[in-house]
C-alpha cells in the first residue's frame, strides 16, 4: 500500500474483512483464547502455529497497534507494553546479561537514567553515560563487555538533538545494537531507523496517544542487526525455555522481537491493556496533524519568551539561536515537537511560581497531551537526582519546562504572560 505516514497512521495493521467488518479497531477484551484442542494448544505452546494463547503474550488489539507502529517507524514488527519504561526495561532485559555493559547518552528521561544508573548494577550491568554532544564519546567509551548503545533521539528534558547517524556508525563498528527512544519526537517527526538504528522505543503515553488517557510503550524492531557477530550467545544457543530453540536460525530478521514476545512478555509480564491499546490507536489516527500543530504552536511560544524581560533562556531546538538548530534541521526538518524549556533570572523559587499560577497549562508530570501542560523539574520530576545527575540530564535549578498543546497560541502567551506577573 501507500507509503505516506498519515495514510499508515488511519489504516495499517487493521483489515475490517478479519474483525466482522467493523470499520473501528475492536477492544478483544479477553485474558485468555478458546482452543480448537489439546493438539491445538500444544502447536501454540510450541510456536508450531500462530494464534492466540493468553493475552499477556497476544491479543487482536494489542496486534493492530504494534503492525500500525512498525509500518509508522519502517520497522520489521513490533511489541507493545504496558508502559514506556516497561519497553525500556524489557528491551534490556532479553538482549543483556550480567556482566554486561551500557553506552548510554546523558541527556535521558530520569526514569531510564535511574534504571541505567541504580537499578541495573544490582543485577550486574553497568552503564557509562556520554555526552551526546561529541558523538565519539560513545566509541571511546566502549570496553570489551560492551553490549548496547542507548539514547534518545531528542532529549526529554534537555532538548538535544542527537546525531543519529555518527552514534549508529559507531555502533555498527562497535557490532552492538543501537537502541534509540524516539519519544518526544514521534515518528511523524523522525523516524531514527533511516539513520541506523536498530531498536526503536517510544513511550505510547506522551505524543502517540496523545490525549493524556493512557499509559502504554512500545518496542520496534529495525530487523536490521545481526546477533550472530559472536557477541550475543542469548540469540544462538539452544534456548532451554523453549525446547533448544535457536532464535537466530529459526527466526532471521525478526529474532530480538520474537524473543521480546516469547520470553520478555512471558517472564517479565509488562503486556498492555487492550482498551489502552484502542485508546492510543484512536490518538495515531490525528498524530501527523497534532505533531505539526505542536510544534508551530511550540517555536512561536519560544520566540515570544525570547523577548520577555524576565527569561534567562530559551531552550527549543526550532529557534535559530539554539546550538542544536543545525542538528534540528537535519533530523527534524518537519518541526520539532512541542516541548520547550526556558529558565527565569530569578531562578527555583521564580520557577516553581510560574508553574504554580499558570490556568491553561496544567502542573503535572506528562508530556505530549493535546493541552498544554508545565513542570518545574528540580522542585518535582528530577528531585531525585542529585545536583550533579540534574546537570548531566540537563535540569537546572531554574528550569521550567513546558509541553505546548493545541490551544490557540495567542491564549497560551496571555496565560504565562499572566504567571509571569507573580515573579
Ligand atoms: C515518559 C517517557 C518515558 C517513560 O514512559 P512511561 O510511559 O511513562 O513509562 C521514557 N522515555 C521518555 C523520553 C519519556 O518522555
Amino acid at each position: 500500500m501507500t507509503t505516506q505516514i498519515s495514510t499508515k497512521a488511519l489504516h495499517a495493521g487493521h483489515d475490517a474483512k478479519n474483525t466482522q467488518g467493523t470499520q473501528a479497531v475492536p477492544i478483544y477484551q479477553t485474558s485468555s483464547y478458546v482452543f480448537k484442542d489439546s493438539d491445538h494448544a500444544a502447536n501454540l505452546f510450541s510456536l508450531a502455529e500462530p494464534g492466540y494463547i493468553y493475552t499477556r503474550l497476544n491479543n487482536p488489539t494489542n496486534d493492530v497497534l504494534e503492525q500500525r507502529l512498525a509500518a509508522l517507524e519502517g520497522g520489521v514488527a513490533a511489541v507493545a507494553t504496558a508502559s514506556g519504561t516497561a519497553a525500556i526495561a524489557t528491551t534490556l532485559m532479553v538482549i543483556l546479561q550480567t556482566g554486561d555493559h551500557i553506552v548510554a547518552s546523558n541527556s535521558l528521561y530520569g526514569g531510564t537514567y535511574n534504571l541505567l544508573a541504580n537499578t541495573l548494577p544490582r543485577f550486574g550491568i553497568t552503564t557509562t553515560f556520554v555526552d551526546p554532544d561529541n558523538p565519539d564519546e560513545f566509541s571511546k567509551a566502549i570496553k570489551s563487555n560492551t553490549r548496547l548503545f542507548f539514547a534518545e533521539s531528542l532529549g526529554n528534558p534537555k532538548l538535544d538533538v542527537i546525531d543519529l547517524k555518527s552514534i549508529s556508525d559507531a555502533a555498527k563498528k562497535a557490532k552492538v545494537p543501537f537502541v534509540v527512544d524516539n519519544t518526544v519526537a514521534s515518528p511523524a517527526l523522525l523516524n531514527p531507523i533511516e539513520y541506523g538504528a536498530n531498536i526503536v522505543i517510544h513511550s505510547l503515553t506522551k505524543y502517540l496517544t496523545g490525549n493524556g488517557t493512557s499509559i502504554g510503550g512500545v518496542i520496534i524492531d529495525a530487523g536490521t542487526f545481526n546477533w550472530a557477530n559472536g557477541n550475543f550467545p542469548e540469540f544462538t544457543e539452544p534456548n532451554p525455555s523453549y525446547h533448544g530453540l535457536n532464535y537466530h536460525e529459526a527466526l532471521g530478521n525478526i529474532a530480538f522481537i520474537a524473543k521480546v514476545r516469547i520470553e520478555g512478555l512471558r517472564d517479565l509480564g509488562s503486556a498492555p491493556s487492550p482498551f489502552n491499546s484502542f485508546q492510543t490507536i484512536q490518538g495515531i489516527e490525528t498524530l501527523d496533524i497534532r505533531m505539526k500543530k505542536h510544534s508551530e504552536n511550540a517555536l512561536k511560544l519560544a520566540a515570544w519568551l525570547s523577548t520577555k524581560e524576565e527569561v534567562a533562556w530559551v531552550n527549543y531546538p526550532g529557534l535559530k539561536t539554539s546550538k542544536y538548530n543545525t542538528l534540528a534541521q537535519k533530523y527534524l526538518p518537519k518541526g520539532q515537537s512541542g516541548i520547550v524549556t526556558f529558565g527565569l533570572k530569578k531562578g527555583f523559587e521564580a520557577g516553581k511560581k510560574v508553574a504554580d499560577h499558570t490556568q491553561l497549562f496544567s502542573l503535572l508530570a506528562n508530556i505530549g497531551d493535546t493541552k498544554s501542560l508545565i513542570i518545574h523539574p528540580a522542585s518535582t520530576t528530577h528531585q531525585q537526582l542529585n545536583e550533579e545527575a540534574q546537570k548531566t540530564t540537563g535540569v537546572t535549578q531554574d528550569l521550567i519546562r513546558l509541553s505546548v498543546g493545541l490551544e490557540d497560541i495567542k491564549d497560551l502567551i496571555a496565560d504565562l504572560d499572566a504567571a509571569f506577573a507573580h515573579i
